[in-house]
């Protein structure tokens, strides 16, 4: 890759992010990926189509003005679905590190919506689906005691969909540990059968799921969506941990959940909680645990090798165990973590031809090993920023909302999401129980602030570093 093109991408990057606030940007722009410049066109990849659609139509016009102002040669930008060629630097960077995309603020967004998204005008069936990622098969997920009863039971759903028992499958567990790739590996498997007619597979994020439906109430479309959503054999929805809180999409998530039931489709649902510990309505709650539930624990050391082995097979380079080890011992958080590091490695071992020892391995991820080292936790921070702003520590979790009290225990929201791998309700439980929009304007809130008042960006600045060193 041109590194003149790397560099304004960077630069554009960073407009973006300054323009459409920290919250926006990681929702929906951190995935686009670089692809390369042809003739007077630039490509940018997204992984999904909703990403892509998504970006088009609200982003488009942005990233087009900003490339043309960057670099004279390009005058459209092309966005596609996949994954780009991206060089080192990129890589690492737009690999996801840290939980699925937070729920954008979807009223605000649909009454934003022009004609490019109303739902009516979208080709229907096809539209409604995220495309399934070829990569996340069957064949490149590494099996191992922490998800061996996962995997097993994502099989046999591919094997013998809506078979007693099995529905709904139920995958949980923390961020990173494959629940996504689960899922698509049995929507990919399921897809090729064709018995007489070809089977109709639905993956969506809940988060696309409440985008949706919440649309449709505004376009008059309701019953398109019911139908839609109830004509296809199987439906798996991803990350159902964010459909808390929004009663309208709860219910009807309910009803299609039961209709698909009751016609014998299958259905798979993926959260970061089991359904017990899910903050939805009890009768919900029970539908989704009533079929197997399966959970993904956290990684083993040994598992991690073989992960890591398998990984750089199938790149085809060769990397010593001394190297796999270290990193597997180094990094434990989760798998995506683990394949970000591993990428970063490999992407700099073929841009400077260099082969990967574990000198060069520290060097080329000392920034993460860092990270790695040294974990904060919520408490650390509540505790810092209380300190910083002469508050007692109990403040971080009352119910007070006068501005000197609020607005610090909105900085440790921020710096909650920044700094820890935490999800947004689960930061918003250590807050007093509040709710995951809460901790998703207080994170807007900040980052906007911050963009205005430079001593309160300081402040913020500062307290990150004392809670990062
Ligand atoms: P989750 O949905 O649980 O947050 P993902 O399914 O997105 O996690 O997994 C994160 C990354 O780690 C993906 O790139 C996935 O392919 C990879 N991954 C996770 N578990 C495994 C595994 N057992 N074998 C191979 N790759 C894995
Ligand atoms: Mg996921």
């Amino acid at each position: 890759m041109n590194p003149d093109l790397t560099a304004q991408w960077t630069r554009i990057r960073d407009r973006m992010k300054l323009e459409v606030g920290e919250v926006e940007y990681r929702t929906w722009l951190r995935q686009m990926s670089l692809g390369g410049l042809d003739g007077d066109e630039i490509t940018i990849h997204m992984p999904t189509r909703f990403l892509r659609d998504w970006v088009r139509s609200h982003y488009g016009d942005k990233l087009t003005a900003l490339w043309r102002a960057e670099n004279p040669a390009v005058h459209r930008v092309d966005l596609r679905v996949g994954a780009g060629s991206v060089s080192a630097p990129a890589i690492a960077e737009t690999l996801p590190t840290e939980p699925a995309p937070a729920p954008a603020p979807v009223p605000a967004s649909v009454a934003r919506s022009d004609d490019r998204t109303d739902p009516r005008a979208e080709p229907r069936q096809a539209d409604l689906a995220s495309a399934l990622d070829p990569r996340f098969s069957f064949d490149a997920f590494v099996v191992g005691k922490p998800n061996e009863f996962a995997y097993a039971c994502a099989r046999r759903v591919a094997e013998q969909p809506a078979s007693q028992g099995f529905n709904p499958l139920f995958l949980y567990g923390g961020v990173g540990l494959g629940k996504t790739h689960l899922m698509h590996a049995v929507g990919l498997e399921l897809s090729r059968r064709d018995n007489g007619r070809p089977t109709s597979v639905t993956y969506m994020s809940a988060e696309k799921f409440m985008y949706r439906f919440i649309a449709a109430i505004r376009s008059h479309s309701t019953m398109d969506f019911k139908d839609s959503m109830r004509s296809v054999d199987v439906l798996m929805v991803d990350d159902v941990q964010f459909l808390i809180g929004k009663d309208s999409t709860q219910e009807e998530f309910f009803h299609t959940f039961n209709a698909l039931v009751d016609a014998g489709k299958q259905i798979v649902i993926s959260s970061d909680k089991s359904p017990s510990d899910l903050d939805v309505e009890q009768r919900l709650r029970t539908r989704l645990g009533c079929g197997m539930v399966a959970d993904l624990h956290a990684t083993t050391f040994e598992l991690r090798v073989s992960i890591l082995e398998a990984k750089a097979t199938r790149a085809g380079v060769d990397v010593s165990r001394r190297v796999l080890e270290f990193l597997a011992h180094k990094i434990t958080s989760n798998v995506r973590e683990l394949e970000g590091a591993l990428n970063r490695l490999l992407a700099h071992a073929s841009l400077f031809g260099r082969p990967v020892t574990l000198e060069s391995t520290q060097e080329v991820l000392r920034d993460v090993l860092k990270a790695q080292d040294r974990r904060v936790t919520i408490e650390e921070i509540q505790k810092r920023v209380a300190e910083h702003y002469h508050l007692r520590l109990s403040e971080m979790s009352s119910a007070r909302r006068a501005r000197n009290v609020a607005r610090p225990r909105q900085v440790a929201m921020y710096l909650a999401k920044q700094l820890t791998s935490r999800s947004l309700p689960e930061i918003g439980r250590k807050f007093g129980n509040r709710d995951h929009t809460t901790v998703m304007h207080a994170c807007s809130r900040v980052a906007e602030i911050m963009g205005v008042d430079a001593g309160f960006a300081e402040d913020v600045e500062l307290l990150r570093r004392m809670l990062e060193s």
